[in-house]
């Protein structure tokens, strides 16, 4: 059971009743399987598709936390449901798709929304990463993140046994992340901002990719690290 200020977060707001169930508590939920988990992060841009596609290219299961956070907010999702229940019957448009855009908007200038936003969807998103790691097949697994270290409340960091971060100089990381994307430099930067600075991520990882050059010197630091990877000896559970 959650406690009670937090679920009223994910319901009504002025409700006295805890609708919701979440338990156990994260901090408190233990998650252990055999298969090394590293967990991949970096900022807007920085390259962690491009990593996380070449570790998939050599046979690695790769969870890609945004795709399950799409996945869990699909057209009848009990997640959406609830979302639909907190926040209205706008969330969703015609179709009974989730309108992200208009999520998106709205959370930006809604700092309570954002909670009550974040306070579904994070469990539902945990739970389904957790679900995908319990079913990986290959010598380790990549969860990949861009809020792996940001996000506590999400708990992700907690499953990986590794964290590698990929580094790039913020001017490289702009340049790359507003001419693949269709938004703005302001609002790209408008989200670096919002993300942990390089030196804080640095600090976190236990393993670091450059990339400030191009992708054949990436993949060059890539080689040996899933050697390591591969020869990486989980502990046991206790
Ligand atoms: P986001 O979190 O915003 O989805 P990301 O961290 O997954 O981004 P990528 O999508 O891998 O980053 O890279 C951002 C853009 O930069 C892409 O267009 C990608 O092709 C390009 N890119 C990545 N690494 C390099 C590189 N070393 N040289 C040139 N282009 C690169």
């Amino acid at each position: 059971m959650i406690n009670e200020t937090h679920s009223q977060s994910l319901s009504n707001p002025d409700s006295k009743h805890d609708e919701y169930e979440i338990d156990p508590p994260q901090k408190f939920q233990t998650f252990y399987v055999n298969t090394p988990i590293i967990g991949l992060t970096g900022g807007i841009g920085s390259g962690k598709t491009a990593v996380s596609n070449w570790f998939a290219a050599k046979g690695i299961d790769v969870v890609d936390a945004d795709v399950v956070a799409h996945e869990i907010m699909g057209k009848g999702s009990p997640t959406l449901q609830m979302l639909v229940e907190a926040l209205g019957d706008w969330v969703v448009d015609e179709s009974g798709e989730m309108d992200r855009r208009a999520v998106r908007e709205h959370v930006f200038a809604d700092n309570k929304a954002l909670l009550t936003l974040e306070s579904i969807t994070h469990p539902a998103i945990r739970q389904e990463i957790k679900n995908q790691l319990s079913k990986v097949k290959s010598a380790y697994a990549i969860l990949s993140a861009p809020l792996l270290l940001e996000s506590y409340e999400a708990g992700l960091v907690s499953l990986c046994d590794r964290v590698l971060v990929v580094d790039v100089s913020e001017e490289t990381q702009l340049k790359r992340a507003s001419s693949r994307d269709t938004q703005s430099v302001e609002k790209i930067k408008a989200i670096m901002a919002n993300q942990l600075s390089r030196q804080a991520r640095i600090e976190q990882a236990d393993d670091v990719v450059c990339n400030n050059e191009d992708l054949v010197a990436l993949y060059a630091q890539l080689e040996p690290l899933h050697e390591a990877y591969l020869a990486f000896k989980k502990l046991p559970k206790y």
